[in-house]
């Protein structure tokens, strides 16, 4: 069994990014991100606080705006608004999730297609169903690196996808299929779940339920990756997967932490000089 180390192969990509961000410094362009979050106690998640300090390793300015719980739709809606309009303003990311009076969807779509570097705007989904250029969404993208990296064949395997959400679960779908994958998606009223994932030679796991997949529900030597994001009682963090028991049946996995969360990141960053380059370069 191989480990897939997001961390490692993040580190990789990170320096290559940073090699960019110096090159377009030197011509006058310097790189920003700005991150909006709608929380309860006006504080910044962990996933803010990891995003802001990739930014920061490879000089990308990350500029974090948290509003109150309070906030409305249309002063959301206002404030991104004025940041699509703001020249130095290359990449805008609204961190899920947001209250419940907020609607994510117009939030998304009020999201200038060019600096929607987490390519939740229908237009870039739109754009990702038909296969043309845009921003693939960072966890999607950061999966099928991960898979390249360890050279793990795409093509002609089962790809079992459990979570069909529009943030992980559908863009990792398209991106298998278009690496000529077949792909079953799988959700919270499948019935029989191990049925399909026995059968799956990768097996994408993106649920937030803690040691949902087991050692007895996955096929023996297939690729197992774990996107699950949970904290235990103790406040461990752990994925959906029973890494412990499941690593000793599968040919690769990821752990948690240190697999797709750091490729999600890095994938952000990647975004992020995407959209610069777009905005020199329009097509
Ligand atoms: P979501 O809540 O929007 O979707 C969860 C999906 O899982 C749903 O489609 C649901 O039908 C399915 N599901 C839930 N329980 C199930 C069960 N018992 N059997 C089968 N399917 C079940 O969540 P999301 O935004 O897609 O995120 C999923 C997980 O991935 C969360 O833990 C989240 O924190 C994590 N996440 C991690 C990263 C990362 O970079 N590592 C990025 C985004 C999300």
């Amino acid at each position: 069994m191989e480990i897939l180390n997001g961390k490692e192969v993040s580190q990789n990509v990170k320096l290559a990014i940073k090699s960019q961000v110096d090159k377009l410094k030197e011509k006058g362009i310097f790189p920003k991100l700005v991150t909006i979050s709608v929380q309860r106690d006006g504080a910044f998640s962990i996933y803010i606080k990891n995003k802001k300090k990739a930014c920061d390793e490879v000089g990308i300015i990350c500029e974090n705006i948290s509003l109150g719980f309070q906030t409305s739709q249309e002063e959301l809606i206002e404030l991104i608004e004025k940041l699509n309009r703001k020249d130095d303003v290359h990449g805008i990311l609204l961190q899920s999730p947001v209250p419940e009076h907020i609607d994510i969807n117009k939030a998304f779509s009020t999201i200038s297609p060019s600096k929607d570097v987490d390519g939740f705007n229908p237009v870039n989904i739109g754009k990702l169903m038909l296969g043309q250029e845009t921003f693939i969404p960072c966890t999607a993208k950061g999966i099928i690196r991960l898979l390249e990296y360890y050279n793990i064949e795409i093509e002609g395997k089962h790809a079992v996808i459990i979570g069909r959400s529009n943030i992980v679960g559908k863009p990792v779908m398209k991106c298998l299929l278009d690496k000529n994958a077949t792909v079953t998606i799988c959700h919270s009223k499948t019935k029989d779940l191990s049925k399909y994932t026995k059968s799956a030679d990768i097996l994408v796991v993106a649920t937030g339920q803690e040691g949902l997949i087991k050692e007895d529900m996955v096929k023996k030597d297939s690729v197992v990756i774990d996107v699950g994001i949970n904290f235990t009682q103790e406040g461990k963090l752990v994925g959906d997967v029973d890494f412990e028991n499941v690593s000793r049946k599968v040919s690769y996995i990821t752990p948690v932490p240190g697999g797709v969360g750091p490729m999600t990141v890095a994938m952000l960053l990647e975004n992020v000089i995407i959209a610069v380059k777009n905005l020199e370069d329009p097509k």
